[in-house]
């Protein structure tokens, strides 16, 4: 750090800045977390340096044996870990994973079912300003009205009608369980491939706090900068019988070098998420998502499906009269980092929206248990109720402020020394 203070102070500036952010604040946005120093180390390293075409082995470059080791490492950790058959650790992201996984799976034109966006699934899932819905032919899923769950009848029915090539199931902001041996029997039904995109969820799986869909699916695909708490990427699980397909499709067909900093720290994210700790931490994580999201719910803030089985919940602000943009920014300037989200069916446009969603992975890694979650609900409550604009209101948020550096005084993320 100190080379980097001197060689660009501004950058440093951001960093420390940056650092200052995590640790005086509650960080519940649900994809995000905080990663070990052994992550960050990994990451900050000179393989960054190395150009590495290709998968251990059979590389475009040479030099490669100290990364090859690093790769080879980490799919052996990833295939022990979630007991698939192949892995493939060189997606940039979550979105150049599922791009690859549609890449080895579909043709351009191809029919995908997938969750509509406004009901919890991610823009890689058939949205027309994304490259799913511009070179595939999407059909949505929705989630029932009244339980505001999937409706795996709908979803039969769709698939019959529609008969895709591909069915993705998986989601951004969808709080329940999902059932894979019934998406399994319906792609069965329709001969389609079975993608889950794992992206939000894979760390509870690797924490064996929520079931696994690898047994069940052609290709799981995942980030793992979630809940898995790694470095921000993607990772590609699968059959044996896809592994040369994935692989192609990754690379040379999406993607060109692999980001070997990445891959390694990646590595170490997955040796971390083997320990007995990291089962702890994932079943914390749930329980600490239900007690805020109880919590919550006591504040008059229903929680969307009436609670959450994961790390994340889904909130309809609407009995509150205050909007998702609204809340997002009065919790906001009350240290509280969370996001605006749309709720199924929801009557706001996607910029405004009736929800926020909230997610326990950040400050599960601090330590914090269903205590300081019920204690979250309340400052999270009392922000959201406080306009700005009205008389005391900034002052109000400001005692909130204070109140949240309080909490996470105790529970420092990145403690000193
Ligand atoms: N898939 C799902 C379900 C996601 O929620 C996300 C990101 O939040 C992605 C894919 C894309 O991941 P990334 O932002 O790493 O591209």
């Amino acid at each position: 750090f100190q080379q980097l203070s001197t060689v660009d102070p501004e950058i440093a500036e951001v960093v420390l800045g940056e650092l200052a952010r995590l640790r005086g604040g509650l960080q519940l946005i649900a994809s995000e977390n905080l990663t070990s120093p052994a992550v960050l180390a990994a990451l900050g390293s000179t393989l960054t340096n190395k150009y590495a075409e290709g998968y251990p082995g059979r590389r475009y470059y040479g030099g490669c044996a100290e990364v090859d080791r690093a790769e080879e490492l980490g799919i052996a950790r990833a295939k022990e870990l979630f007991g698939a058959e192949h892995a493939n650790l060189q997606p940039h992201s979550g979105a150049s994973a599922n791009l690859a996984a549609y890449a080895a799976l579909v043709q351009p034109g191809d029919t995908v079912l997938a969750m509509d966006l406004p009901h919890g699934g991610h823009l890689t899932h058939g949205s027309r300003v994304n490259f799913s819905g511009k070179w595939f032919h999407p059909v949505g899923y929705a989630v029932r009205p009244d339980t505001e769950l999937i409706d795996y009848d709908e979803v039969r029915d769709l698939a019959l009608a529609h008969r895709p090539k591909l069915i993705i199931c998986g989601a951004t902001a969808y709080p329940r369980l999902i059932d894979f041996a019934r998406f399994r029997e319906i792609a069965d039904e329709v001969d389609a491939y079975l993608m889950v995109d794992a992206a939000h969820f894979i760390g509870l799986v690797a924490g064996r706090a929520i079931p696994s869909p690898v047994p069940y699916a052609d290709v799981v695909t995942c980030t793992t900068h979630k809940v898995l708490r790694g470095p921000r990427g993607g990772m590609i699980l699968c059959r044996e019988s896809l592994a040369a397909r994935i692989d192609k499709a990754v690379f040379p067909f999406t993607q060109g070098g692999p980001l070997m900093h990445a891959v390694a720290a990646k590595a170490v994210a997955l040796r971390e998420a083997a320990q007995p700790e990291f089962r702890a931490y994932a079943s914390q994580v749930v329980s600490n998502a239900q007690a805020l999201t109880d919590g919550l719910a006591a504040e008059g803030m229903r929680p969307v499906s009436g609670g959450t089985d994961t790390h994340l919940a889904l909130i309809d602000l609407r009995e509150t009269g205050v909007t998702g943009a609204a809340a997002e920014a009065r919790c906001d300037a009350a240290g509280i980092t969370l996001n605006k989200n749309a709720i199924p069916y929801d009557p706001q446009k996607p910029m405004v929206a009736s929800g926020i969603r909230v997610g326990t992975p950040s400050v599960t890694t601090q330590g914090m248990r269903e205590g300081e979650m019920r204690r979250i609900a309340a400052l999270i409550a009392r922000a959201v109720r406080t306009d700005p604009e009205s008389p005391g209101g900034a002052d109000e948020l400001g005692r909130i402020a204070g109140d949240v550096t309080e909490l996470v005084g105790a529970f420092p993320a990145y403690p000193r020394g």
